[in-house]
């Protein structure tokens, strides 16, 4: 069997030479062990997903400590193995780099047809490296693992282009690193193979290829940390928010409403609560278009939050019903604070077509004091809002507040 010459047995001792300055093994290595360590963490802590990211670390720590030639010599009791050490250790992170792509950074794979004849040519290239293996035929082996990994870095490159469009800085950064781990397989595979000599500018170009390629990985996971971080904001957002004027939907009202409910009867203290009809709102969708009915709501919604108190929560409570609650409130101020908004609304004057339309809305208000739940409240609120409706509309009708009953104004 050919014998070949490993750097197991012809370590380079980077602190015995001068030359090697800041991006010494200490240096090099303790930035390894950081990410792998920051990786697992993050593992544990929040996405099984970023568990690949880890074992990939792991995969490169492992290779430039069996680069390195001192710490993994103890494994390798046969000189043959170290170059399959090395060539497995370059295979499982080149395997584990494309999960990570594919898994975690969702990047776009390949048509399906390469995908499969990648696969199929991986199958078989691992296969016969295995039987050279058998047969004692180390280099033939070795070049083979080396065409397997020069596939699958390729295949890498083409994943990262293709999803420069949609995935813009992750795909980026996972190219970057790509490249990275290209120089990074070249000079193991130059070393092992014995074409170079092991000294300190492969050494160095090693480690530095290393760096960066954890420093890309890194930051294209950030990146998408930051995608899914946005996503999941924006998710809740629109969970809680009605998309049409931006206002709390009927889900979160509620949500925020039963606290304060329980707060004012526990502390005794005064609540109330207007529902809110836009009135003959049908008319403007049948005379004006269903656009202007919607600028309608938005601009109604718009006056109705400006009006608003930091402590009141304000709903559309449905097509064109608005709900606040207003804590710390008693019927009269309430009333007071109804006719303040139906007075703005009145005013307002929507624009639609060179023309001005007037909104009105009816108001129903009713307090809490002899209420027992929220939604005895709620129900109140709409029975004053119902009667304001048969009274006239763009009225107020509240369940005690003498001055802004309907009657009274009508
Ligand atoms: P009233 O004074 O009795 O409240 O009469 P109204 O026409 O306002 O009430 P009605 O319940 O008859 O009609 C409400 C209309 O509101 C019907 C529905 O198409 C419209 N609407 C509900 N949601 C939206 C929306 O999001 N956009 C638009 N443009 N219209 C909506
Ligand atoms: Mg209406
Ligand atoms: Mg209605």
């Amino acid at each position: 069997m050919k014998q070949i010459k490993l750097p197991v047995h012809n370590a380079y001792d980077p602190a015995s030479n001068d030359e090697v300055g800041a991006f010494d093994l200490i240096h090099a290595e303790h930035r390894l062990g950081d990410s792998l360590w920051q990786a697992l963490s993050e593992a544990g802590r929040q996405q099984p997903s970023v568990f690949l990211y880890a074992i990939y670390v792991l995969g490169l720590i492992l290779l430039k400590f069996d680069y390195n030639g001192h710490q993994l010599s103890f494994l390798w009791t046969r000189q043959e193995w170290s170059l399959y050490g090395m060539l497995g250790l370059m295979v499982g992170f080149s395997c584990t780099g494309l999960l990570v792509a594919s898994h975690f950074l969702q990047l776009q794979r390949p048509a399906q047809a390469l995908s499969q004849a990648v696969q199929v040519i991986s199958n078989l290239g691992l296969s016969i490296v295995l039987v050279y293996v058998a047969l004692g035929r180390d280099r033939a082996a070795a070049n083979v693992g080396l065409v397997l990994l020069a596939l699958w870095l390729g295949y890498r490159v083409l994943i990262a282009l293709r999803s420069i469009v949609s995935l813009g800085a992750i795909a980026r950064y996972f190219l970057l690193a790509t490249l990275a781990a290209l120089v990074v397989a070249g000079v193991c595979a130059v070393v092992a193979l014995n074409h170079l000599p092991l000294n300190a500018a492969t050494y160095q170009a090693l480690a530095l290829a290393l760096i960066a390629e954890l420093t890309f990985l890194g930051l294209a996971l950030a990146h998408q940390a930051r995608r899914y971080q946005f996503a999941g904001a924006r998710a809740m957002h629109l969970a809680c928010h009605d998309s049409l004027t931006g206002l709390y939907n009927r889900r979160a009202f509620l949500d925020m409403a039963k606290p304060v409910w329980s707060n004012a009867k526990r502390n005794q203290r005064p609540l109330s609560m207007i529902m809110i009809d836009l009135d003959h709102f049908k008319r403007i969708n049948d005379q004006h278009g269903h656009d202007a009915g919607d600028r309608a709501l938005q601009a109604s919604a718009e006056l109705f939050e400006q009006a608003c108190r930091a402590g009141d929560v304000l709903t559309r409570w449905g097509g064109e019903e608005f709900l606040i609650l207003l804590p710390e409130t008693d019927m009269d101020q309430a009333c007071l604070f109804a006719e303040r908004i139906r007075g703005s609304l009145e005013a307002l004057g929507l624009p639609v077509e060179s023309k001005s339309i007037m909104l009105t809305a009816s108001f129903g208000v009713a307090g809490s004091a002899d209420k027992h739940s929220l939604e005895d409240l709620i129900k109140a609120a709409d029975l004053r809002l119902y009667d304001a409706k048969t009274q006239g509309r763009n009225r107020i009708s509240s369940e005690h507040c003498l001055f802004y009953n309907s009657e009274l104004r009508a």
